[in-house]
């Protein structure tokens, strides 16, 4: 009989934890535990009902390379991401190294930090930006989503019942230049609180590629300002790189932007990383 509550499993494999999760449909995954634990020191823990450990799925713990993708496990740390150096895009290690402390890091999982219900957390933006794509599972079928649309705003992670994040899978492009900014925090919540990655891929002095994405309490990436500066050659023409923050600054004027000054500063990152690209 199924009645029993307050139970913790240990599943080994990902058929083992489907079934927990079919038998037990309130049951919660439980990755670095930062987030469930969050504020609870010095008593006595308030943990949910049923809990499914990731613990000891082998697949999640993994990371794969090939010519042209990196493979990252759910469960890999944050702090195992940063060790593997310049197989990263450098974005993303950018915005991992600023989270919380070394220790902390040894703890947060990449997994729980893209699947945090009530924040987009560091991860966010680069992997928006640098085009992941998430690998979800059910008990029955497999599907992958990419970053952009799993962690789109408003509304919350495009994550079903009794389904997984498994594997995140992200291009080995070259982005020359890779700037990540933090703004406020988003840990503890605050409106403001978020980060930003600015990109750009170079080949033989031309811009071939560019993007800029912000994600906190909102996301933001313009597709359009993405496309009128590619073909040119580097450095850019002053004119060029002031359209171009002419461009983000129509499109943040009509954004609602949460948070004191965010849109201000937003403005003020994107203008200092194109001027940086521009004689
Ligand atoms: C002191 C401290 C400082 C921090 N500072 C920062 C910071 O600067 N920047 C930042 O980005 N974050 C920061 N964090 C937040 C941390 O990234 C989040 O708490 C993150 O959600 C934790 O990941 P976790 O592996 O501990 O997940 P857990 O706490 O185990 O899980 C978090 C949520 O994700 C779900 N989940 C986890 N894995 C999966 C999966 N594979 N599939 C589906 N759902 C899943 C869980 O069910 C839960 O709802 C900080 C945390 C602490 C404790």
């Amino acid at each position: 009989m199924d009645a029993l509550h307050n139970q913790v499993f240990f599943p080994s494999t990902l058929p083992e934890l489907f079934s927990a999760w079919a038998r037990f449909p309130d049951a919660i995954p439980f990755a670095g535990g930062t987030e469930l634990l969050r504020n609870q020191g010095r008593q006595i823990l308030n943990l949910p009902r049923n809990i499914l450990s990731l613990d000891q799925l082998d697949e999640l713990h993994r990371i794969t390379r090939t010519e042209r993708y990196l493979e990252i496990g759910a469960m890999v740390k944050i702090s195992d991401i940063i060790r593997l150096g310049k197989t990263v895009p450098e974005a993303l290690t950018q915005s991992l190294s600023g989270i919380a402390s070394p220790q902390v890091r040894n703890l947060i999982t990449i997994g729980g930090n893209i699947c945090n219900p009530f924040r987009r957390l560091d991860a966010a933006a680069p992997l928006i930006a640098l085009d992941a794509r998430y690998e979800l599972r059910t008990g029955s079928e497999t599907r992958w989503v990419s970053g952009s649309r799993f962690s789109a705003l408003p509304g919350p992670l495009a994550l079903n019942p009794q389904e997984l994040l498994t594997r995140i899978r992200i291009p080995l492009e070259q982005w020359q230049y890779s700037v990540y900014k933090k703004f406020a925090d988003q840990y503890p919540l605050d409106e403001s609180g978020g980060g930003a990655v600015f990109m750009a891929r170079i080949q033989k002095n031309i811009l071939i590629d560019l993007r800029m994405v912000f994600a906190g309490q909102i996301v933001l990436r313009d597709k359009n300002s993405e496309t009128v500066l590619v073909g040119k050659q580097l450095p850019l023409e002053r004119r060029d790189a002031v359209h171009f923050t002419e461009l983000w600054e129509t499109f943040l004027q009509a954004m609602e932007i949460p948070g004191f000054m965010l849109r201000g500063k937003l403005f003020n990152f994107i203008r200092a990383c194109i001027l940086n690209l521009s004689d």
